[in-house]
């Protein structure tokens, strides 16, 4: 406390707010306004949100006479006397000091900074902070080696440099860790205070938070009683405030989505009666699993209420999402509604086309498919048809989200492998109709914490049943010297009639050196170890058709091999392919390793997928894939891949603005993701209760820090 006073004494008063712009910002930062500006940092409160990756106490001076080699240590001293040491080699330039401060004196050296010899003058007083060693290992001779130095103030203004715990932030723009230090300290101290705060007062005191002025002040140069340990692991009250601070703000965007949908009935209402499922129950080929009875009845109230479904339905790779889908899809359309799926490759969507209009052979609707492959003539009598309601279901892709696609009655948007795509196309296609029923679907099994972060607007479905007569997968780890029987075995397998994926990290062997490019892969297979069998090659480049009518040679067998990039990772389903090879498997997150794998296993006979590592993958990699063969499902995968990898490619866009506060932190902290779910829910449901408008200072944060989450929730 004692340091916010003096900061606060010592500063031009008064001066800044968050929201100035750093082009108006004290001398030292105007100066930098452009790289910072290059950097994405504008304003004063970016540049206070960048904040400190670790710590260093640098609060105990040391006297001279105490320090032992070995040690890191502040001292305070004076300069008796600096010289410049040359050196043979040209240039390099040695700086020795001696230093005194009343109990004991002390040599300090410097290599290749010339100008500290103008900076160390006799007399001068220093705070040097560095590791003190023996000089030609006499204990007795103790040397600083390089230490850091800060000139101490004459007047009574406090060292930022040392004397305290001091931040050390990553660099940003051309600013180093240590001018940063600089800048933070002269923003705070010339910020008028105190700050306005985006946390309201009730929800603080509730939440026992402390303000944001104080978090800020001291998460930049920490002066309360907690120990430097606190903030090193991210612990302290401003850590624990500020997180809360993101977690809040996010949380209001996805309560303010939810409550709009509360708000606005839906257009129509469903019969849902019996003989609707007896007929439903024809369609299907199979009994549903218990997990899927379940989900579709939550679905089926959902659609009996009067408001709009908002539904997530997770699912494990290979639990059968599909066919909710589709019995969602049939309800719709008995009750005259049109509905959408949206997936996300063109692959995926075509092969969901066969499948359903298969499946709903006998039934007098009109299916339809759009993809970027779609002729000109063919869309524009699709679209058409469309526009009169005389297509009843349309499955695509990006595709689906174009202007020309107009509904005549839009009753139900289905966004299968959601995480593919972001909120905005989720909510381009849902802005076709009048307030449609949405079910989004996804296999990307990951924590209840980041569930409540990416869709804690929606509603949760798991599917938690893989369907019975599945064959066992074995996964096993193989190194590069092994390839040869591998490639024999997986040859053995195609002669009983199994079929095989091989996948390849990328097209060409130029993509990237050393790599099992694709292209090269299938020839050398072809050439070698898979001669005479029938091979096929999938891969990015190819034409939309190309890729569809491979996929459909390998369904139908006439492929037997499928070499191809991890294009197969999403959805696709053949039920007899039982192998699966994955080249420089290393290459892959462990959730895209999961994916691929769960393309086979899906009939009753036994499966097994096969990681081959590079020549000469290190032991880090080795023991993350380990771990990935010990996990049982998708939820052990994903908690592997967020403790070997962070959370960033788990959120795809997503990214908080909050600087050093990634979100790895923040799914890290799981009760507090709970609380401030439950704080920013609670704020808004009770603020709707009692009619009250809502802070409009805290939803214009809202949409500065989560811009997606907030789409359309804070215009007029
Ligand atoms: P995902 O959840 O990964 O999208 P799919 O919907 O593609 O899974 O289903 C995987 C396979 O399981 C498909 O071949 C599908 O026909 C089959 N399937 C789905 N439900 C059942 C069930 N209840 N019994 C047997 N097979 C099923
Ligand atoms: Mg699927």
């Amino acid at each position: 406390m004692d340091g916010d006073r003096r900061m606060a004494t010592s500063a031009q008063a008064g001066l800044l707010d968050l929201s100035t712009p750093l082009d108006r910002a004290p001398d030292l930062v105007l100066r930098r306004a452009r790289s910072l500006a290059n950097a994405g940092y504008r304003r004063v409160g970016d540049l206070l949100y960048h904040l400190p990756f670790r710590y260093e106490d640098r609060t105990a001076f040391r006297t001279l006479d105490s320090v032992q080699p070995g040690e890191r240590v502040t001292v305070a001293v004076q300069v008796l006397q600096c010289k410049v040491i040359r050196t043979r080699r040209r240039g390099f330039v040695i700086i020795e000091a001696m230093v005194d401060d009343g109990t004991s004196s002390l040599r300090a050296v410097w290599y290749n900074q010339a100008y500290l010899q103008r900076v160390l003058v006799p007399g001068a007083r220093f705070c040097f902070y560095g590791l003190v060693e023996t000089r030609r290992g006499r204990a007795s001779e103790r040397v600083l080696q390089n230490p850091q130095i800060e000139r101490l103030p004459e007047d009574e203004a406090e060292p930022v440099h040392s004397g305290r715990v001091v931040p050390i932030y990553r660099k940003v723009g051309t600013l180093s860790p240590r001018l940063l230090r600089t800048v933070q300290h002269r923003l705070l101290g010339a910020l008028r205070g105190p700050l306005d705060d985006p946390l309201p007062a009730e929800v603080r005191r509730r939440w026992r938070l402390c303000s944001r002025d104080e978090a800020l002040r001291s998460i930049h140069f920490p002066c309360g009683p907690e120990p430097v340990e606190l903030y090193n692991s991210r612990r302290s009250r401003a850590h624990r405030r500020l997180m809360f601070e993101e977690l809040f703000l996010l949380q209001v965007a996805l309560a303010l989505r939810r409550r709009r949908m509360r708000e606005s009935r839906r257009e129509f209402t469903y019969r849902t009666s019996k003989i609707i499922g007896e007929r439903l129950r024809r369609i299907l080929p199979f009994r549903l699993t218990g997990a899927q009875r379940r989900v579709f009845r939550e679905i089926v109230k959902d659609l009996e209420s009067p408001y709009p479904m908002n539904r997530l339905l997770q699912g494990d790779v290979g639990s059968g999402k599909t066919i909710v889908a589709l019995l969602t899809a049939v309800l719709a359309m008995e009750n005259g509604l049109q509905a959408v799926l949206m997936a996300p490759t063109g692959i995926l969507a075509e092969q969901h086309y066969e499948r359903l209009t298969g499946l709903l052979r006998q039934w007098p609707y009109r299916i339809g498919l759009l993809t970027q492959s779609t002729r000109a003539a063919e869309r524009r009598r699709l679209l058409e048809a469309l526009a009169c309601g005389e297509i009843n279901l349309l499955l695509g892709t990006h595709a689906l989200i174009q202007k020309p696609v107009r509904f005549h009655r839009l009753g139900l948007v289905v966004v299968d492998e959601q995480h593919r795509f972001g909120v905005a196309q989720r909510q381009a296609l849902l802005d076709k109709g009048g307030r449609p029923d949405l079910l989004v679907m996804t296999a990307t099994p990951i924590p209840r914490t980041l569930t409540l972060m990416l869709y804690g607007d929606l509603d949760l479905s798991v599917l938690d049943e893989q369907p019975p007569g599945r064959g066992q997968t074995e996964t096993s780890l193989v190194s590069p010297a092994k390839r040869r029987s591998l490639y024999q075995r997986l040859r053995a397998a195609t002669e009983t009639g199994d079929r095989a994926y091989v996948i390849a990290p990328v097209i060409d062997e130029s993509d990237v050196r050393g790599l099992k490019a694709a292209r090269e892969l299938a020839a050398r297979l072809a050439r070698g170890p898979l001669e005479g069998v029938a091979l096929g090659l999938l891969h990015g480049r190819l034409q939309p058709e190309e890729k569809v009518s491979m996929m459909k040679r390998f369904a139908d067998g006439e492929v037997k091999v499928l070499v191809a990039t991890s294009l197969v990772e999403v959805g696709i389903d053949v039920r007899e392919a039982t192998v699966m090879v994955i080249e420089n498997a290393e290459r892959f997150g462990l959730s895209q390793l999961h994916q691929l794998r769960g393309r086979i296993g899906r009939g009753p006979r036994a499966s097994w997928c096969a990681l081959v590592l590079s020549e000469g993958a290190d032991a880090g990699v080795l023991e993350k894939l380990r771990a990935f063969v010990q996990c049982k499902d998708g939820f052990e995968v994903a908690e592997a891949d967020l403790r070997y990898r962070g959370s960033g490619e788990l959120f795809g866009t997503r990214q908080s603005g909050a600087g050093e506060l990634k979100l790895a932190d923040l799914i890290r902290n799981p009760r507090l993701v709970e609380e401030a779910r439950e704080a920013a829910f609670e704020w808004v449901e009770s603020a709707h209760k009692e009619g009250n408008p809502l802070d409009r200072s805290v939803l214009e944060e809202v949409a500065r820090r989560w811009p997606q989450e907030a789409m359309g929730l804070t215009e007029g």
